[in-house]
């Protein structure tokens, strides 16, 4: 992706501050004026460069809370997040914001812009060359798979919901940020294009290698997405972990109840790897099973390799069956 907009709020010698985390909450504690309770409390938790985060909870867990926090809009009452190993009460907001992409479930898109100009709108703000800012406009309309000759002089209002949320994504993505936030933004769509807009969000992280936090309320969205999965409940990390082991190695009740009782994931958890197969054609590629593996092999191995297919072996160790990743989300969905 072009570099060319970007402008980056650290110099040379903030670089060398970075620590391995990109994202870096410590000891976090946010309470809102006249609460009883804070809405996130005590929050530690590092972030690679790279990881796609997905932060799952209830409605008032506090999701949006830590979200919100990591680009100021929201302040800690106490504690300090670090983005690349600076304190980000010490950078300026506006700079924070143009180094984080932010998306939100409604797309937030002003109604009386083109999609064009919503996606324009921040260089434009800070006046960069107009021809270079429509050229990447045209190259991120085509990224999110919206034709720009077709899409670009639409109003929101001329636009179905995915839609919009592609415009939403594109515009996050103006300024190349290295973080995208997004909350909740495939919430409101409904699954067909959910899933579509799942295996495109996938991609652009594949490709571009942005640190992703994404919150939602959806297990299986979560699973499938994150390499690692935040679980909060009432503003307290309940864990921490890859989405086979939050799914396998629950960490206490509450885990237990908004991941396991979901009839879905239990059967899914009791399929072995033939169960989701579809015949083999040559040309498949990808990691390597054994016909009798379970779920739980089969997560791990999708988990470690970003292959959109792994290939099932007989104990002769002939190829006879092929997994979809795709197939993971919609396994152990009930078909009555
Ligand atoms: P989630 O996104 O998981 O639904 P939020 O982060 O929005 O949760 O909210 C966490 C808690 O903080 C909830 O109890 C909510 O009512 C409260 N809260 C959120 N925003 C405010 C605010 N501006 N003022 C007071 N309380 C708030
Ligand atoms: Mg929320």
């Amino acid at each position: 992706m072009r570099r060319a907009i970007r402008e980056s709020v650290f110099s040379r010698e903030g670089s060398d501050l970075a620590d391995e985390y990109i994202i870096h909450f410590d000891n976090v504690t946010k309470k809102y004026k006249n609460t009883s309770h804070p809405a996130v409390d005590r929050l530690t938790v590092g972030i690679k460069p790279g990881e796609f985060i997905t932060i799952l909870g209830g409605s008032g867990s506090g999701k949006t809370t830590v979200l919100k926090m990591v680009n100021r809009i929201i302040e800690p009452t106490s504690g300090t997040i670090y983005f690349k190993g600076r304190d980000i009460m010490t950078l300026e907001p506006d700079k924070l914001r143009r180094e984080i992409g932010y998306v939100i479930q409604q797309g937030g898109l002003f109604p009386h812009m083109t999609v064009e100009d919503n996606i324009a709108l921040l260089p434009d703000c800070l006046k960069q060359d107009r021809k270079k800012t429509r050229e990447r406009v045209r190259e991120l309309l085509r990224l999110v798979r919206l034709d720009p000759d077709v899409y670009k002089d639409r109003y929101p209002r001329q636009l179905s919901g995915g839609q919009q949320q592609r415009v939403s994504i594109a515009r996050a993505l103006i300024a190349d940020p290295d973080v995208l936030l997004m909350d909740e933004p495939f919430g409101a769509i409904d699954a067909v294009i959910r899933a579509e807009l799942q295996e495109e969000l996938r991609e652009i992280h594949k490709q571009f290698r942005k640190t992703i936090l994404f919150v939602t309320h959806d297990v299986q969205e979560a699973m499938y997405l994150g390499t690692r999965v935040l679980v909060m409940r009432e503003g307290v990390m309940q864990q921490f972990d890859t989405p086979a082991n939050v799914l396998m190695n629950k960490n206490n009740r509450y885990v237990a109840e908004i991941v396991g009782n979901r009839g879905e994931i239990q059967r899914m958890l009791m399929l072995k790897a033939k169960d989701l197969a579809k015949p083999y054609s040559p040309g498949d590629h990808g990691p390597q099973l054994d016909i009798e593996a379970d779920m739980e092999r089969v997560f791990e191995l999708f988990m470690r390799d970003t292959s959109a297919e792994c290939i099932v072996l007989t104990n002769k160790s002939e190829p006879v069956m092929t997994i979809w990743r795709s197939d993971l989300l919609s396994a152990g969905k009930s078909h009555d």
